[in-house]
This record gives structure tokens, C-alpha cells and sequence, in this order.
């Protein structure tokens, strides 16, 4: 992948969005695009970043950190999009902007401990389970409203959205199906926006279904492999 690669597969990321923004009768404003960086080179996201790409999301902890790192000062917004570990939110709470995939209240807890340490702020969405696959994490539908209550009084991490993944499957209704439930979810879910939960986002939607998230409310779409190529 070179520069020019990356901006024409950007570009054809973007024509889609705004193609099924235009079919949805939703307006493309609404949408933020993630890059999902991982596994590639900071290079990429350096040609991105000619492109006006602004946010960049990671799934490991390690690599995230380095990247922030290595790219420190750059007019970049982070997204930590992976299975978090708790002793390790240390080593990016102090600079991560977003983090998609809190499933328990405790990894909310350790976010507000050293996001406070670091002066920082940073924006949470909870991860759900729509698919019913377990390695895909997140919390039950069920777990979600005491989340949502226990988490109004933080001062450094502000709840303001949901993430689901669908399952891996060719079967558009059934993709189809898990984004609805997403979405009826924060619709459900909403009444509980006070103090530090504020819910504004819905983050689904991959290269291979984002035009099915747009479809069922996305406001948020995750893109890999579309942007940056196929990873090994
Ligand atoms: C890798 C990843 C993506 C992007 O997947 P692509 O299929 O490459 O677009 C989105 N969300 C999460 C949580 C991921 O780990």
C-alpha cells in the first residue's frame, strides 16, 4: 500500500458512505470514519492523515500505545476498539480519546482512576453482545441499564454510545437483524443520559456490512481492511 492506494481506497470508503447515506435519507455529517489501523504500519495512517483522515482506531493495548507514541502530536483522534485488559488501561488512559469495547463497570472505573491521574477525558461507549458469539465479547443486553446507572457520575470518562460487532456471516438478515437489536437497545437505553452518560453514538458496522449499519443507524463505522488492505 502506498499513499496513493490508501487515498483511493478512502475515497471509495467515503463514495459508499455517502451513497448509503443518500439511500437511508440520512445526512453523511452524521457518520464519523474510524480507520482501523492495526497490524499496519504508522505510515499508513501518516498517508491517511494527507487525506483528511482524522480518527484511527486499534484493537491491542500494545500497539495502540506505541502508535500514540511514535505519532505524539499529530492531529489525531485514538479509538482503543479491542478486548481490554485492566492493568494495562493504564498505559493509554492518560492520552486515548474513545474507547469502544467496555463491557464491565470496571474497566469504566479504571478509565476514570487514570484518565483523572493524566488531566485527561475520555469518551466510552459500551460494547454490547449482539451476535451471541462469546468470543466477540461485550456485556448481555440485560447487564446494560445498571451500567448505564452506576456510570452518571464520572468526571473523566463520559458514556456516550454503544459498539456492537454482528457476526461473521454472508447472511444479510441476520446481520441486519443483530444491528436493529443494537440500535433498539440505545433507543431503549437513552432515558438514562444524565451526568457522565450521555448517549449520542452507535458504533457498528465493518467493511463487509457498513452499508447494512448506515441502513440501521450507525454513527460510527469501524473500516480495516477496506482502507488499508487485507491483513494477515
Ligand atoms: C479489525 C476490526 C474492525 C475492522 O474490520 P475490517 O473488516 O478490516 O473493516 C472493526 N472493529 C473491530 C472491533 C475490529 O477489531
Amino acid at each position: 500500500m502506498d499513499s496513493h492506494q490508501i487515498s483511493s481506497n478512502l475515497a471509495i470508503v467515503k463514495q459508499r458512505i455517502s451513497k448509503a447515506c443518500a439511500d437511508a435519507g440520512r445526512d453523511p455529517n452524521e457518520i464519523t470514519l474510524v480507520a482501523v489501523s492495526k497490524t499496519k504500519p504508522t505510515s499508513y495512517i501518516e498517508y491517511a492523515m494527507e487525506h483528511e483522515q482524522v480518527h484511527f482506531g486499534e484493537n491491542r493495548m500494545q500497539e495502540l500505545d506505541d502508535k500514540m507514541t511514535e505519532l505524539a502530536g499529530k492531529n489525531i483522534e485514538w479509538h482503543m476498539i479491542g478486548n481490554l485488559q485492566t492493568n494495562k488501561i493504564k498505559f493509554i488512559a492518560d492520552r486515548v480519546h474513545w474507547v469502544h469495547s467496555i463491557e464491565k463497570l470496571k474497566y469504566l472505573k479504571e478509565f476514570e482512576k487514570r484518565a483523572a491521574d493524566a488531566n485527561h477525558h475520555v469518551k466510552a461507549l459500551i460494547q454490547v453482545n449482539i451476535s451471541n458469539e462469546k468470543q466477540k465479547g461485550g456485556c448481555k443486553p440485560e447487564a446494560l441499564k445498571d451500567l448505564l446507572l452506576a456510570s452518571q457520575s464520572f468526571k473523566h470518562v463520559t458514556v456516550c454510545g454503544l459498539m456492537g460487532m454482528a457476526t461473521f456471516t454472508d447472511d444479510e438478515s441476520e446481520v441486519r437483524s443483530e444491528f436493529k437489536l443494537l440500535k433498539s437497545l440505545f433507543d431503549e437505553h437513552k432515558q438514562y443520559s444524565e451526568g457522565s452518560v450521555q448517549l449520542e453514538h452507535i458504533s457498528m458496522g465493518m467493511s463487509n456490512d457498513m452499508e447494512i449499519a448506515i441502513q440501521e443507524g450507525a454513527t460510527m463505522l469501524r473500516i480495516g481492511s477496506d482502507i488499508f488492505g487485507a491483513r494477515n
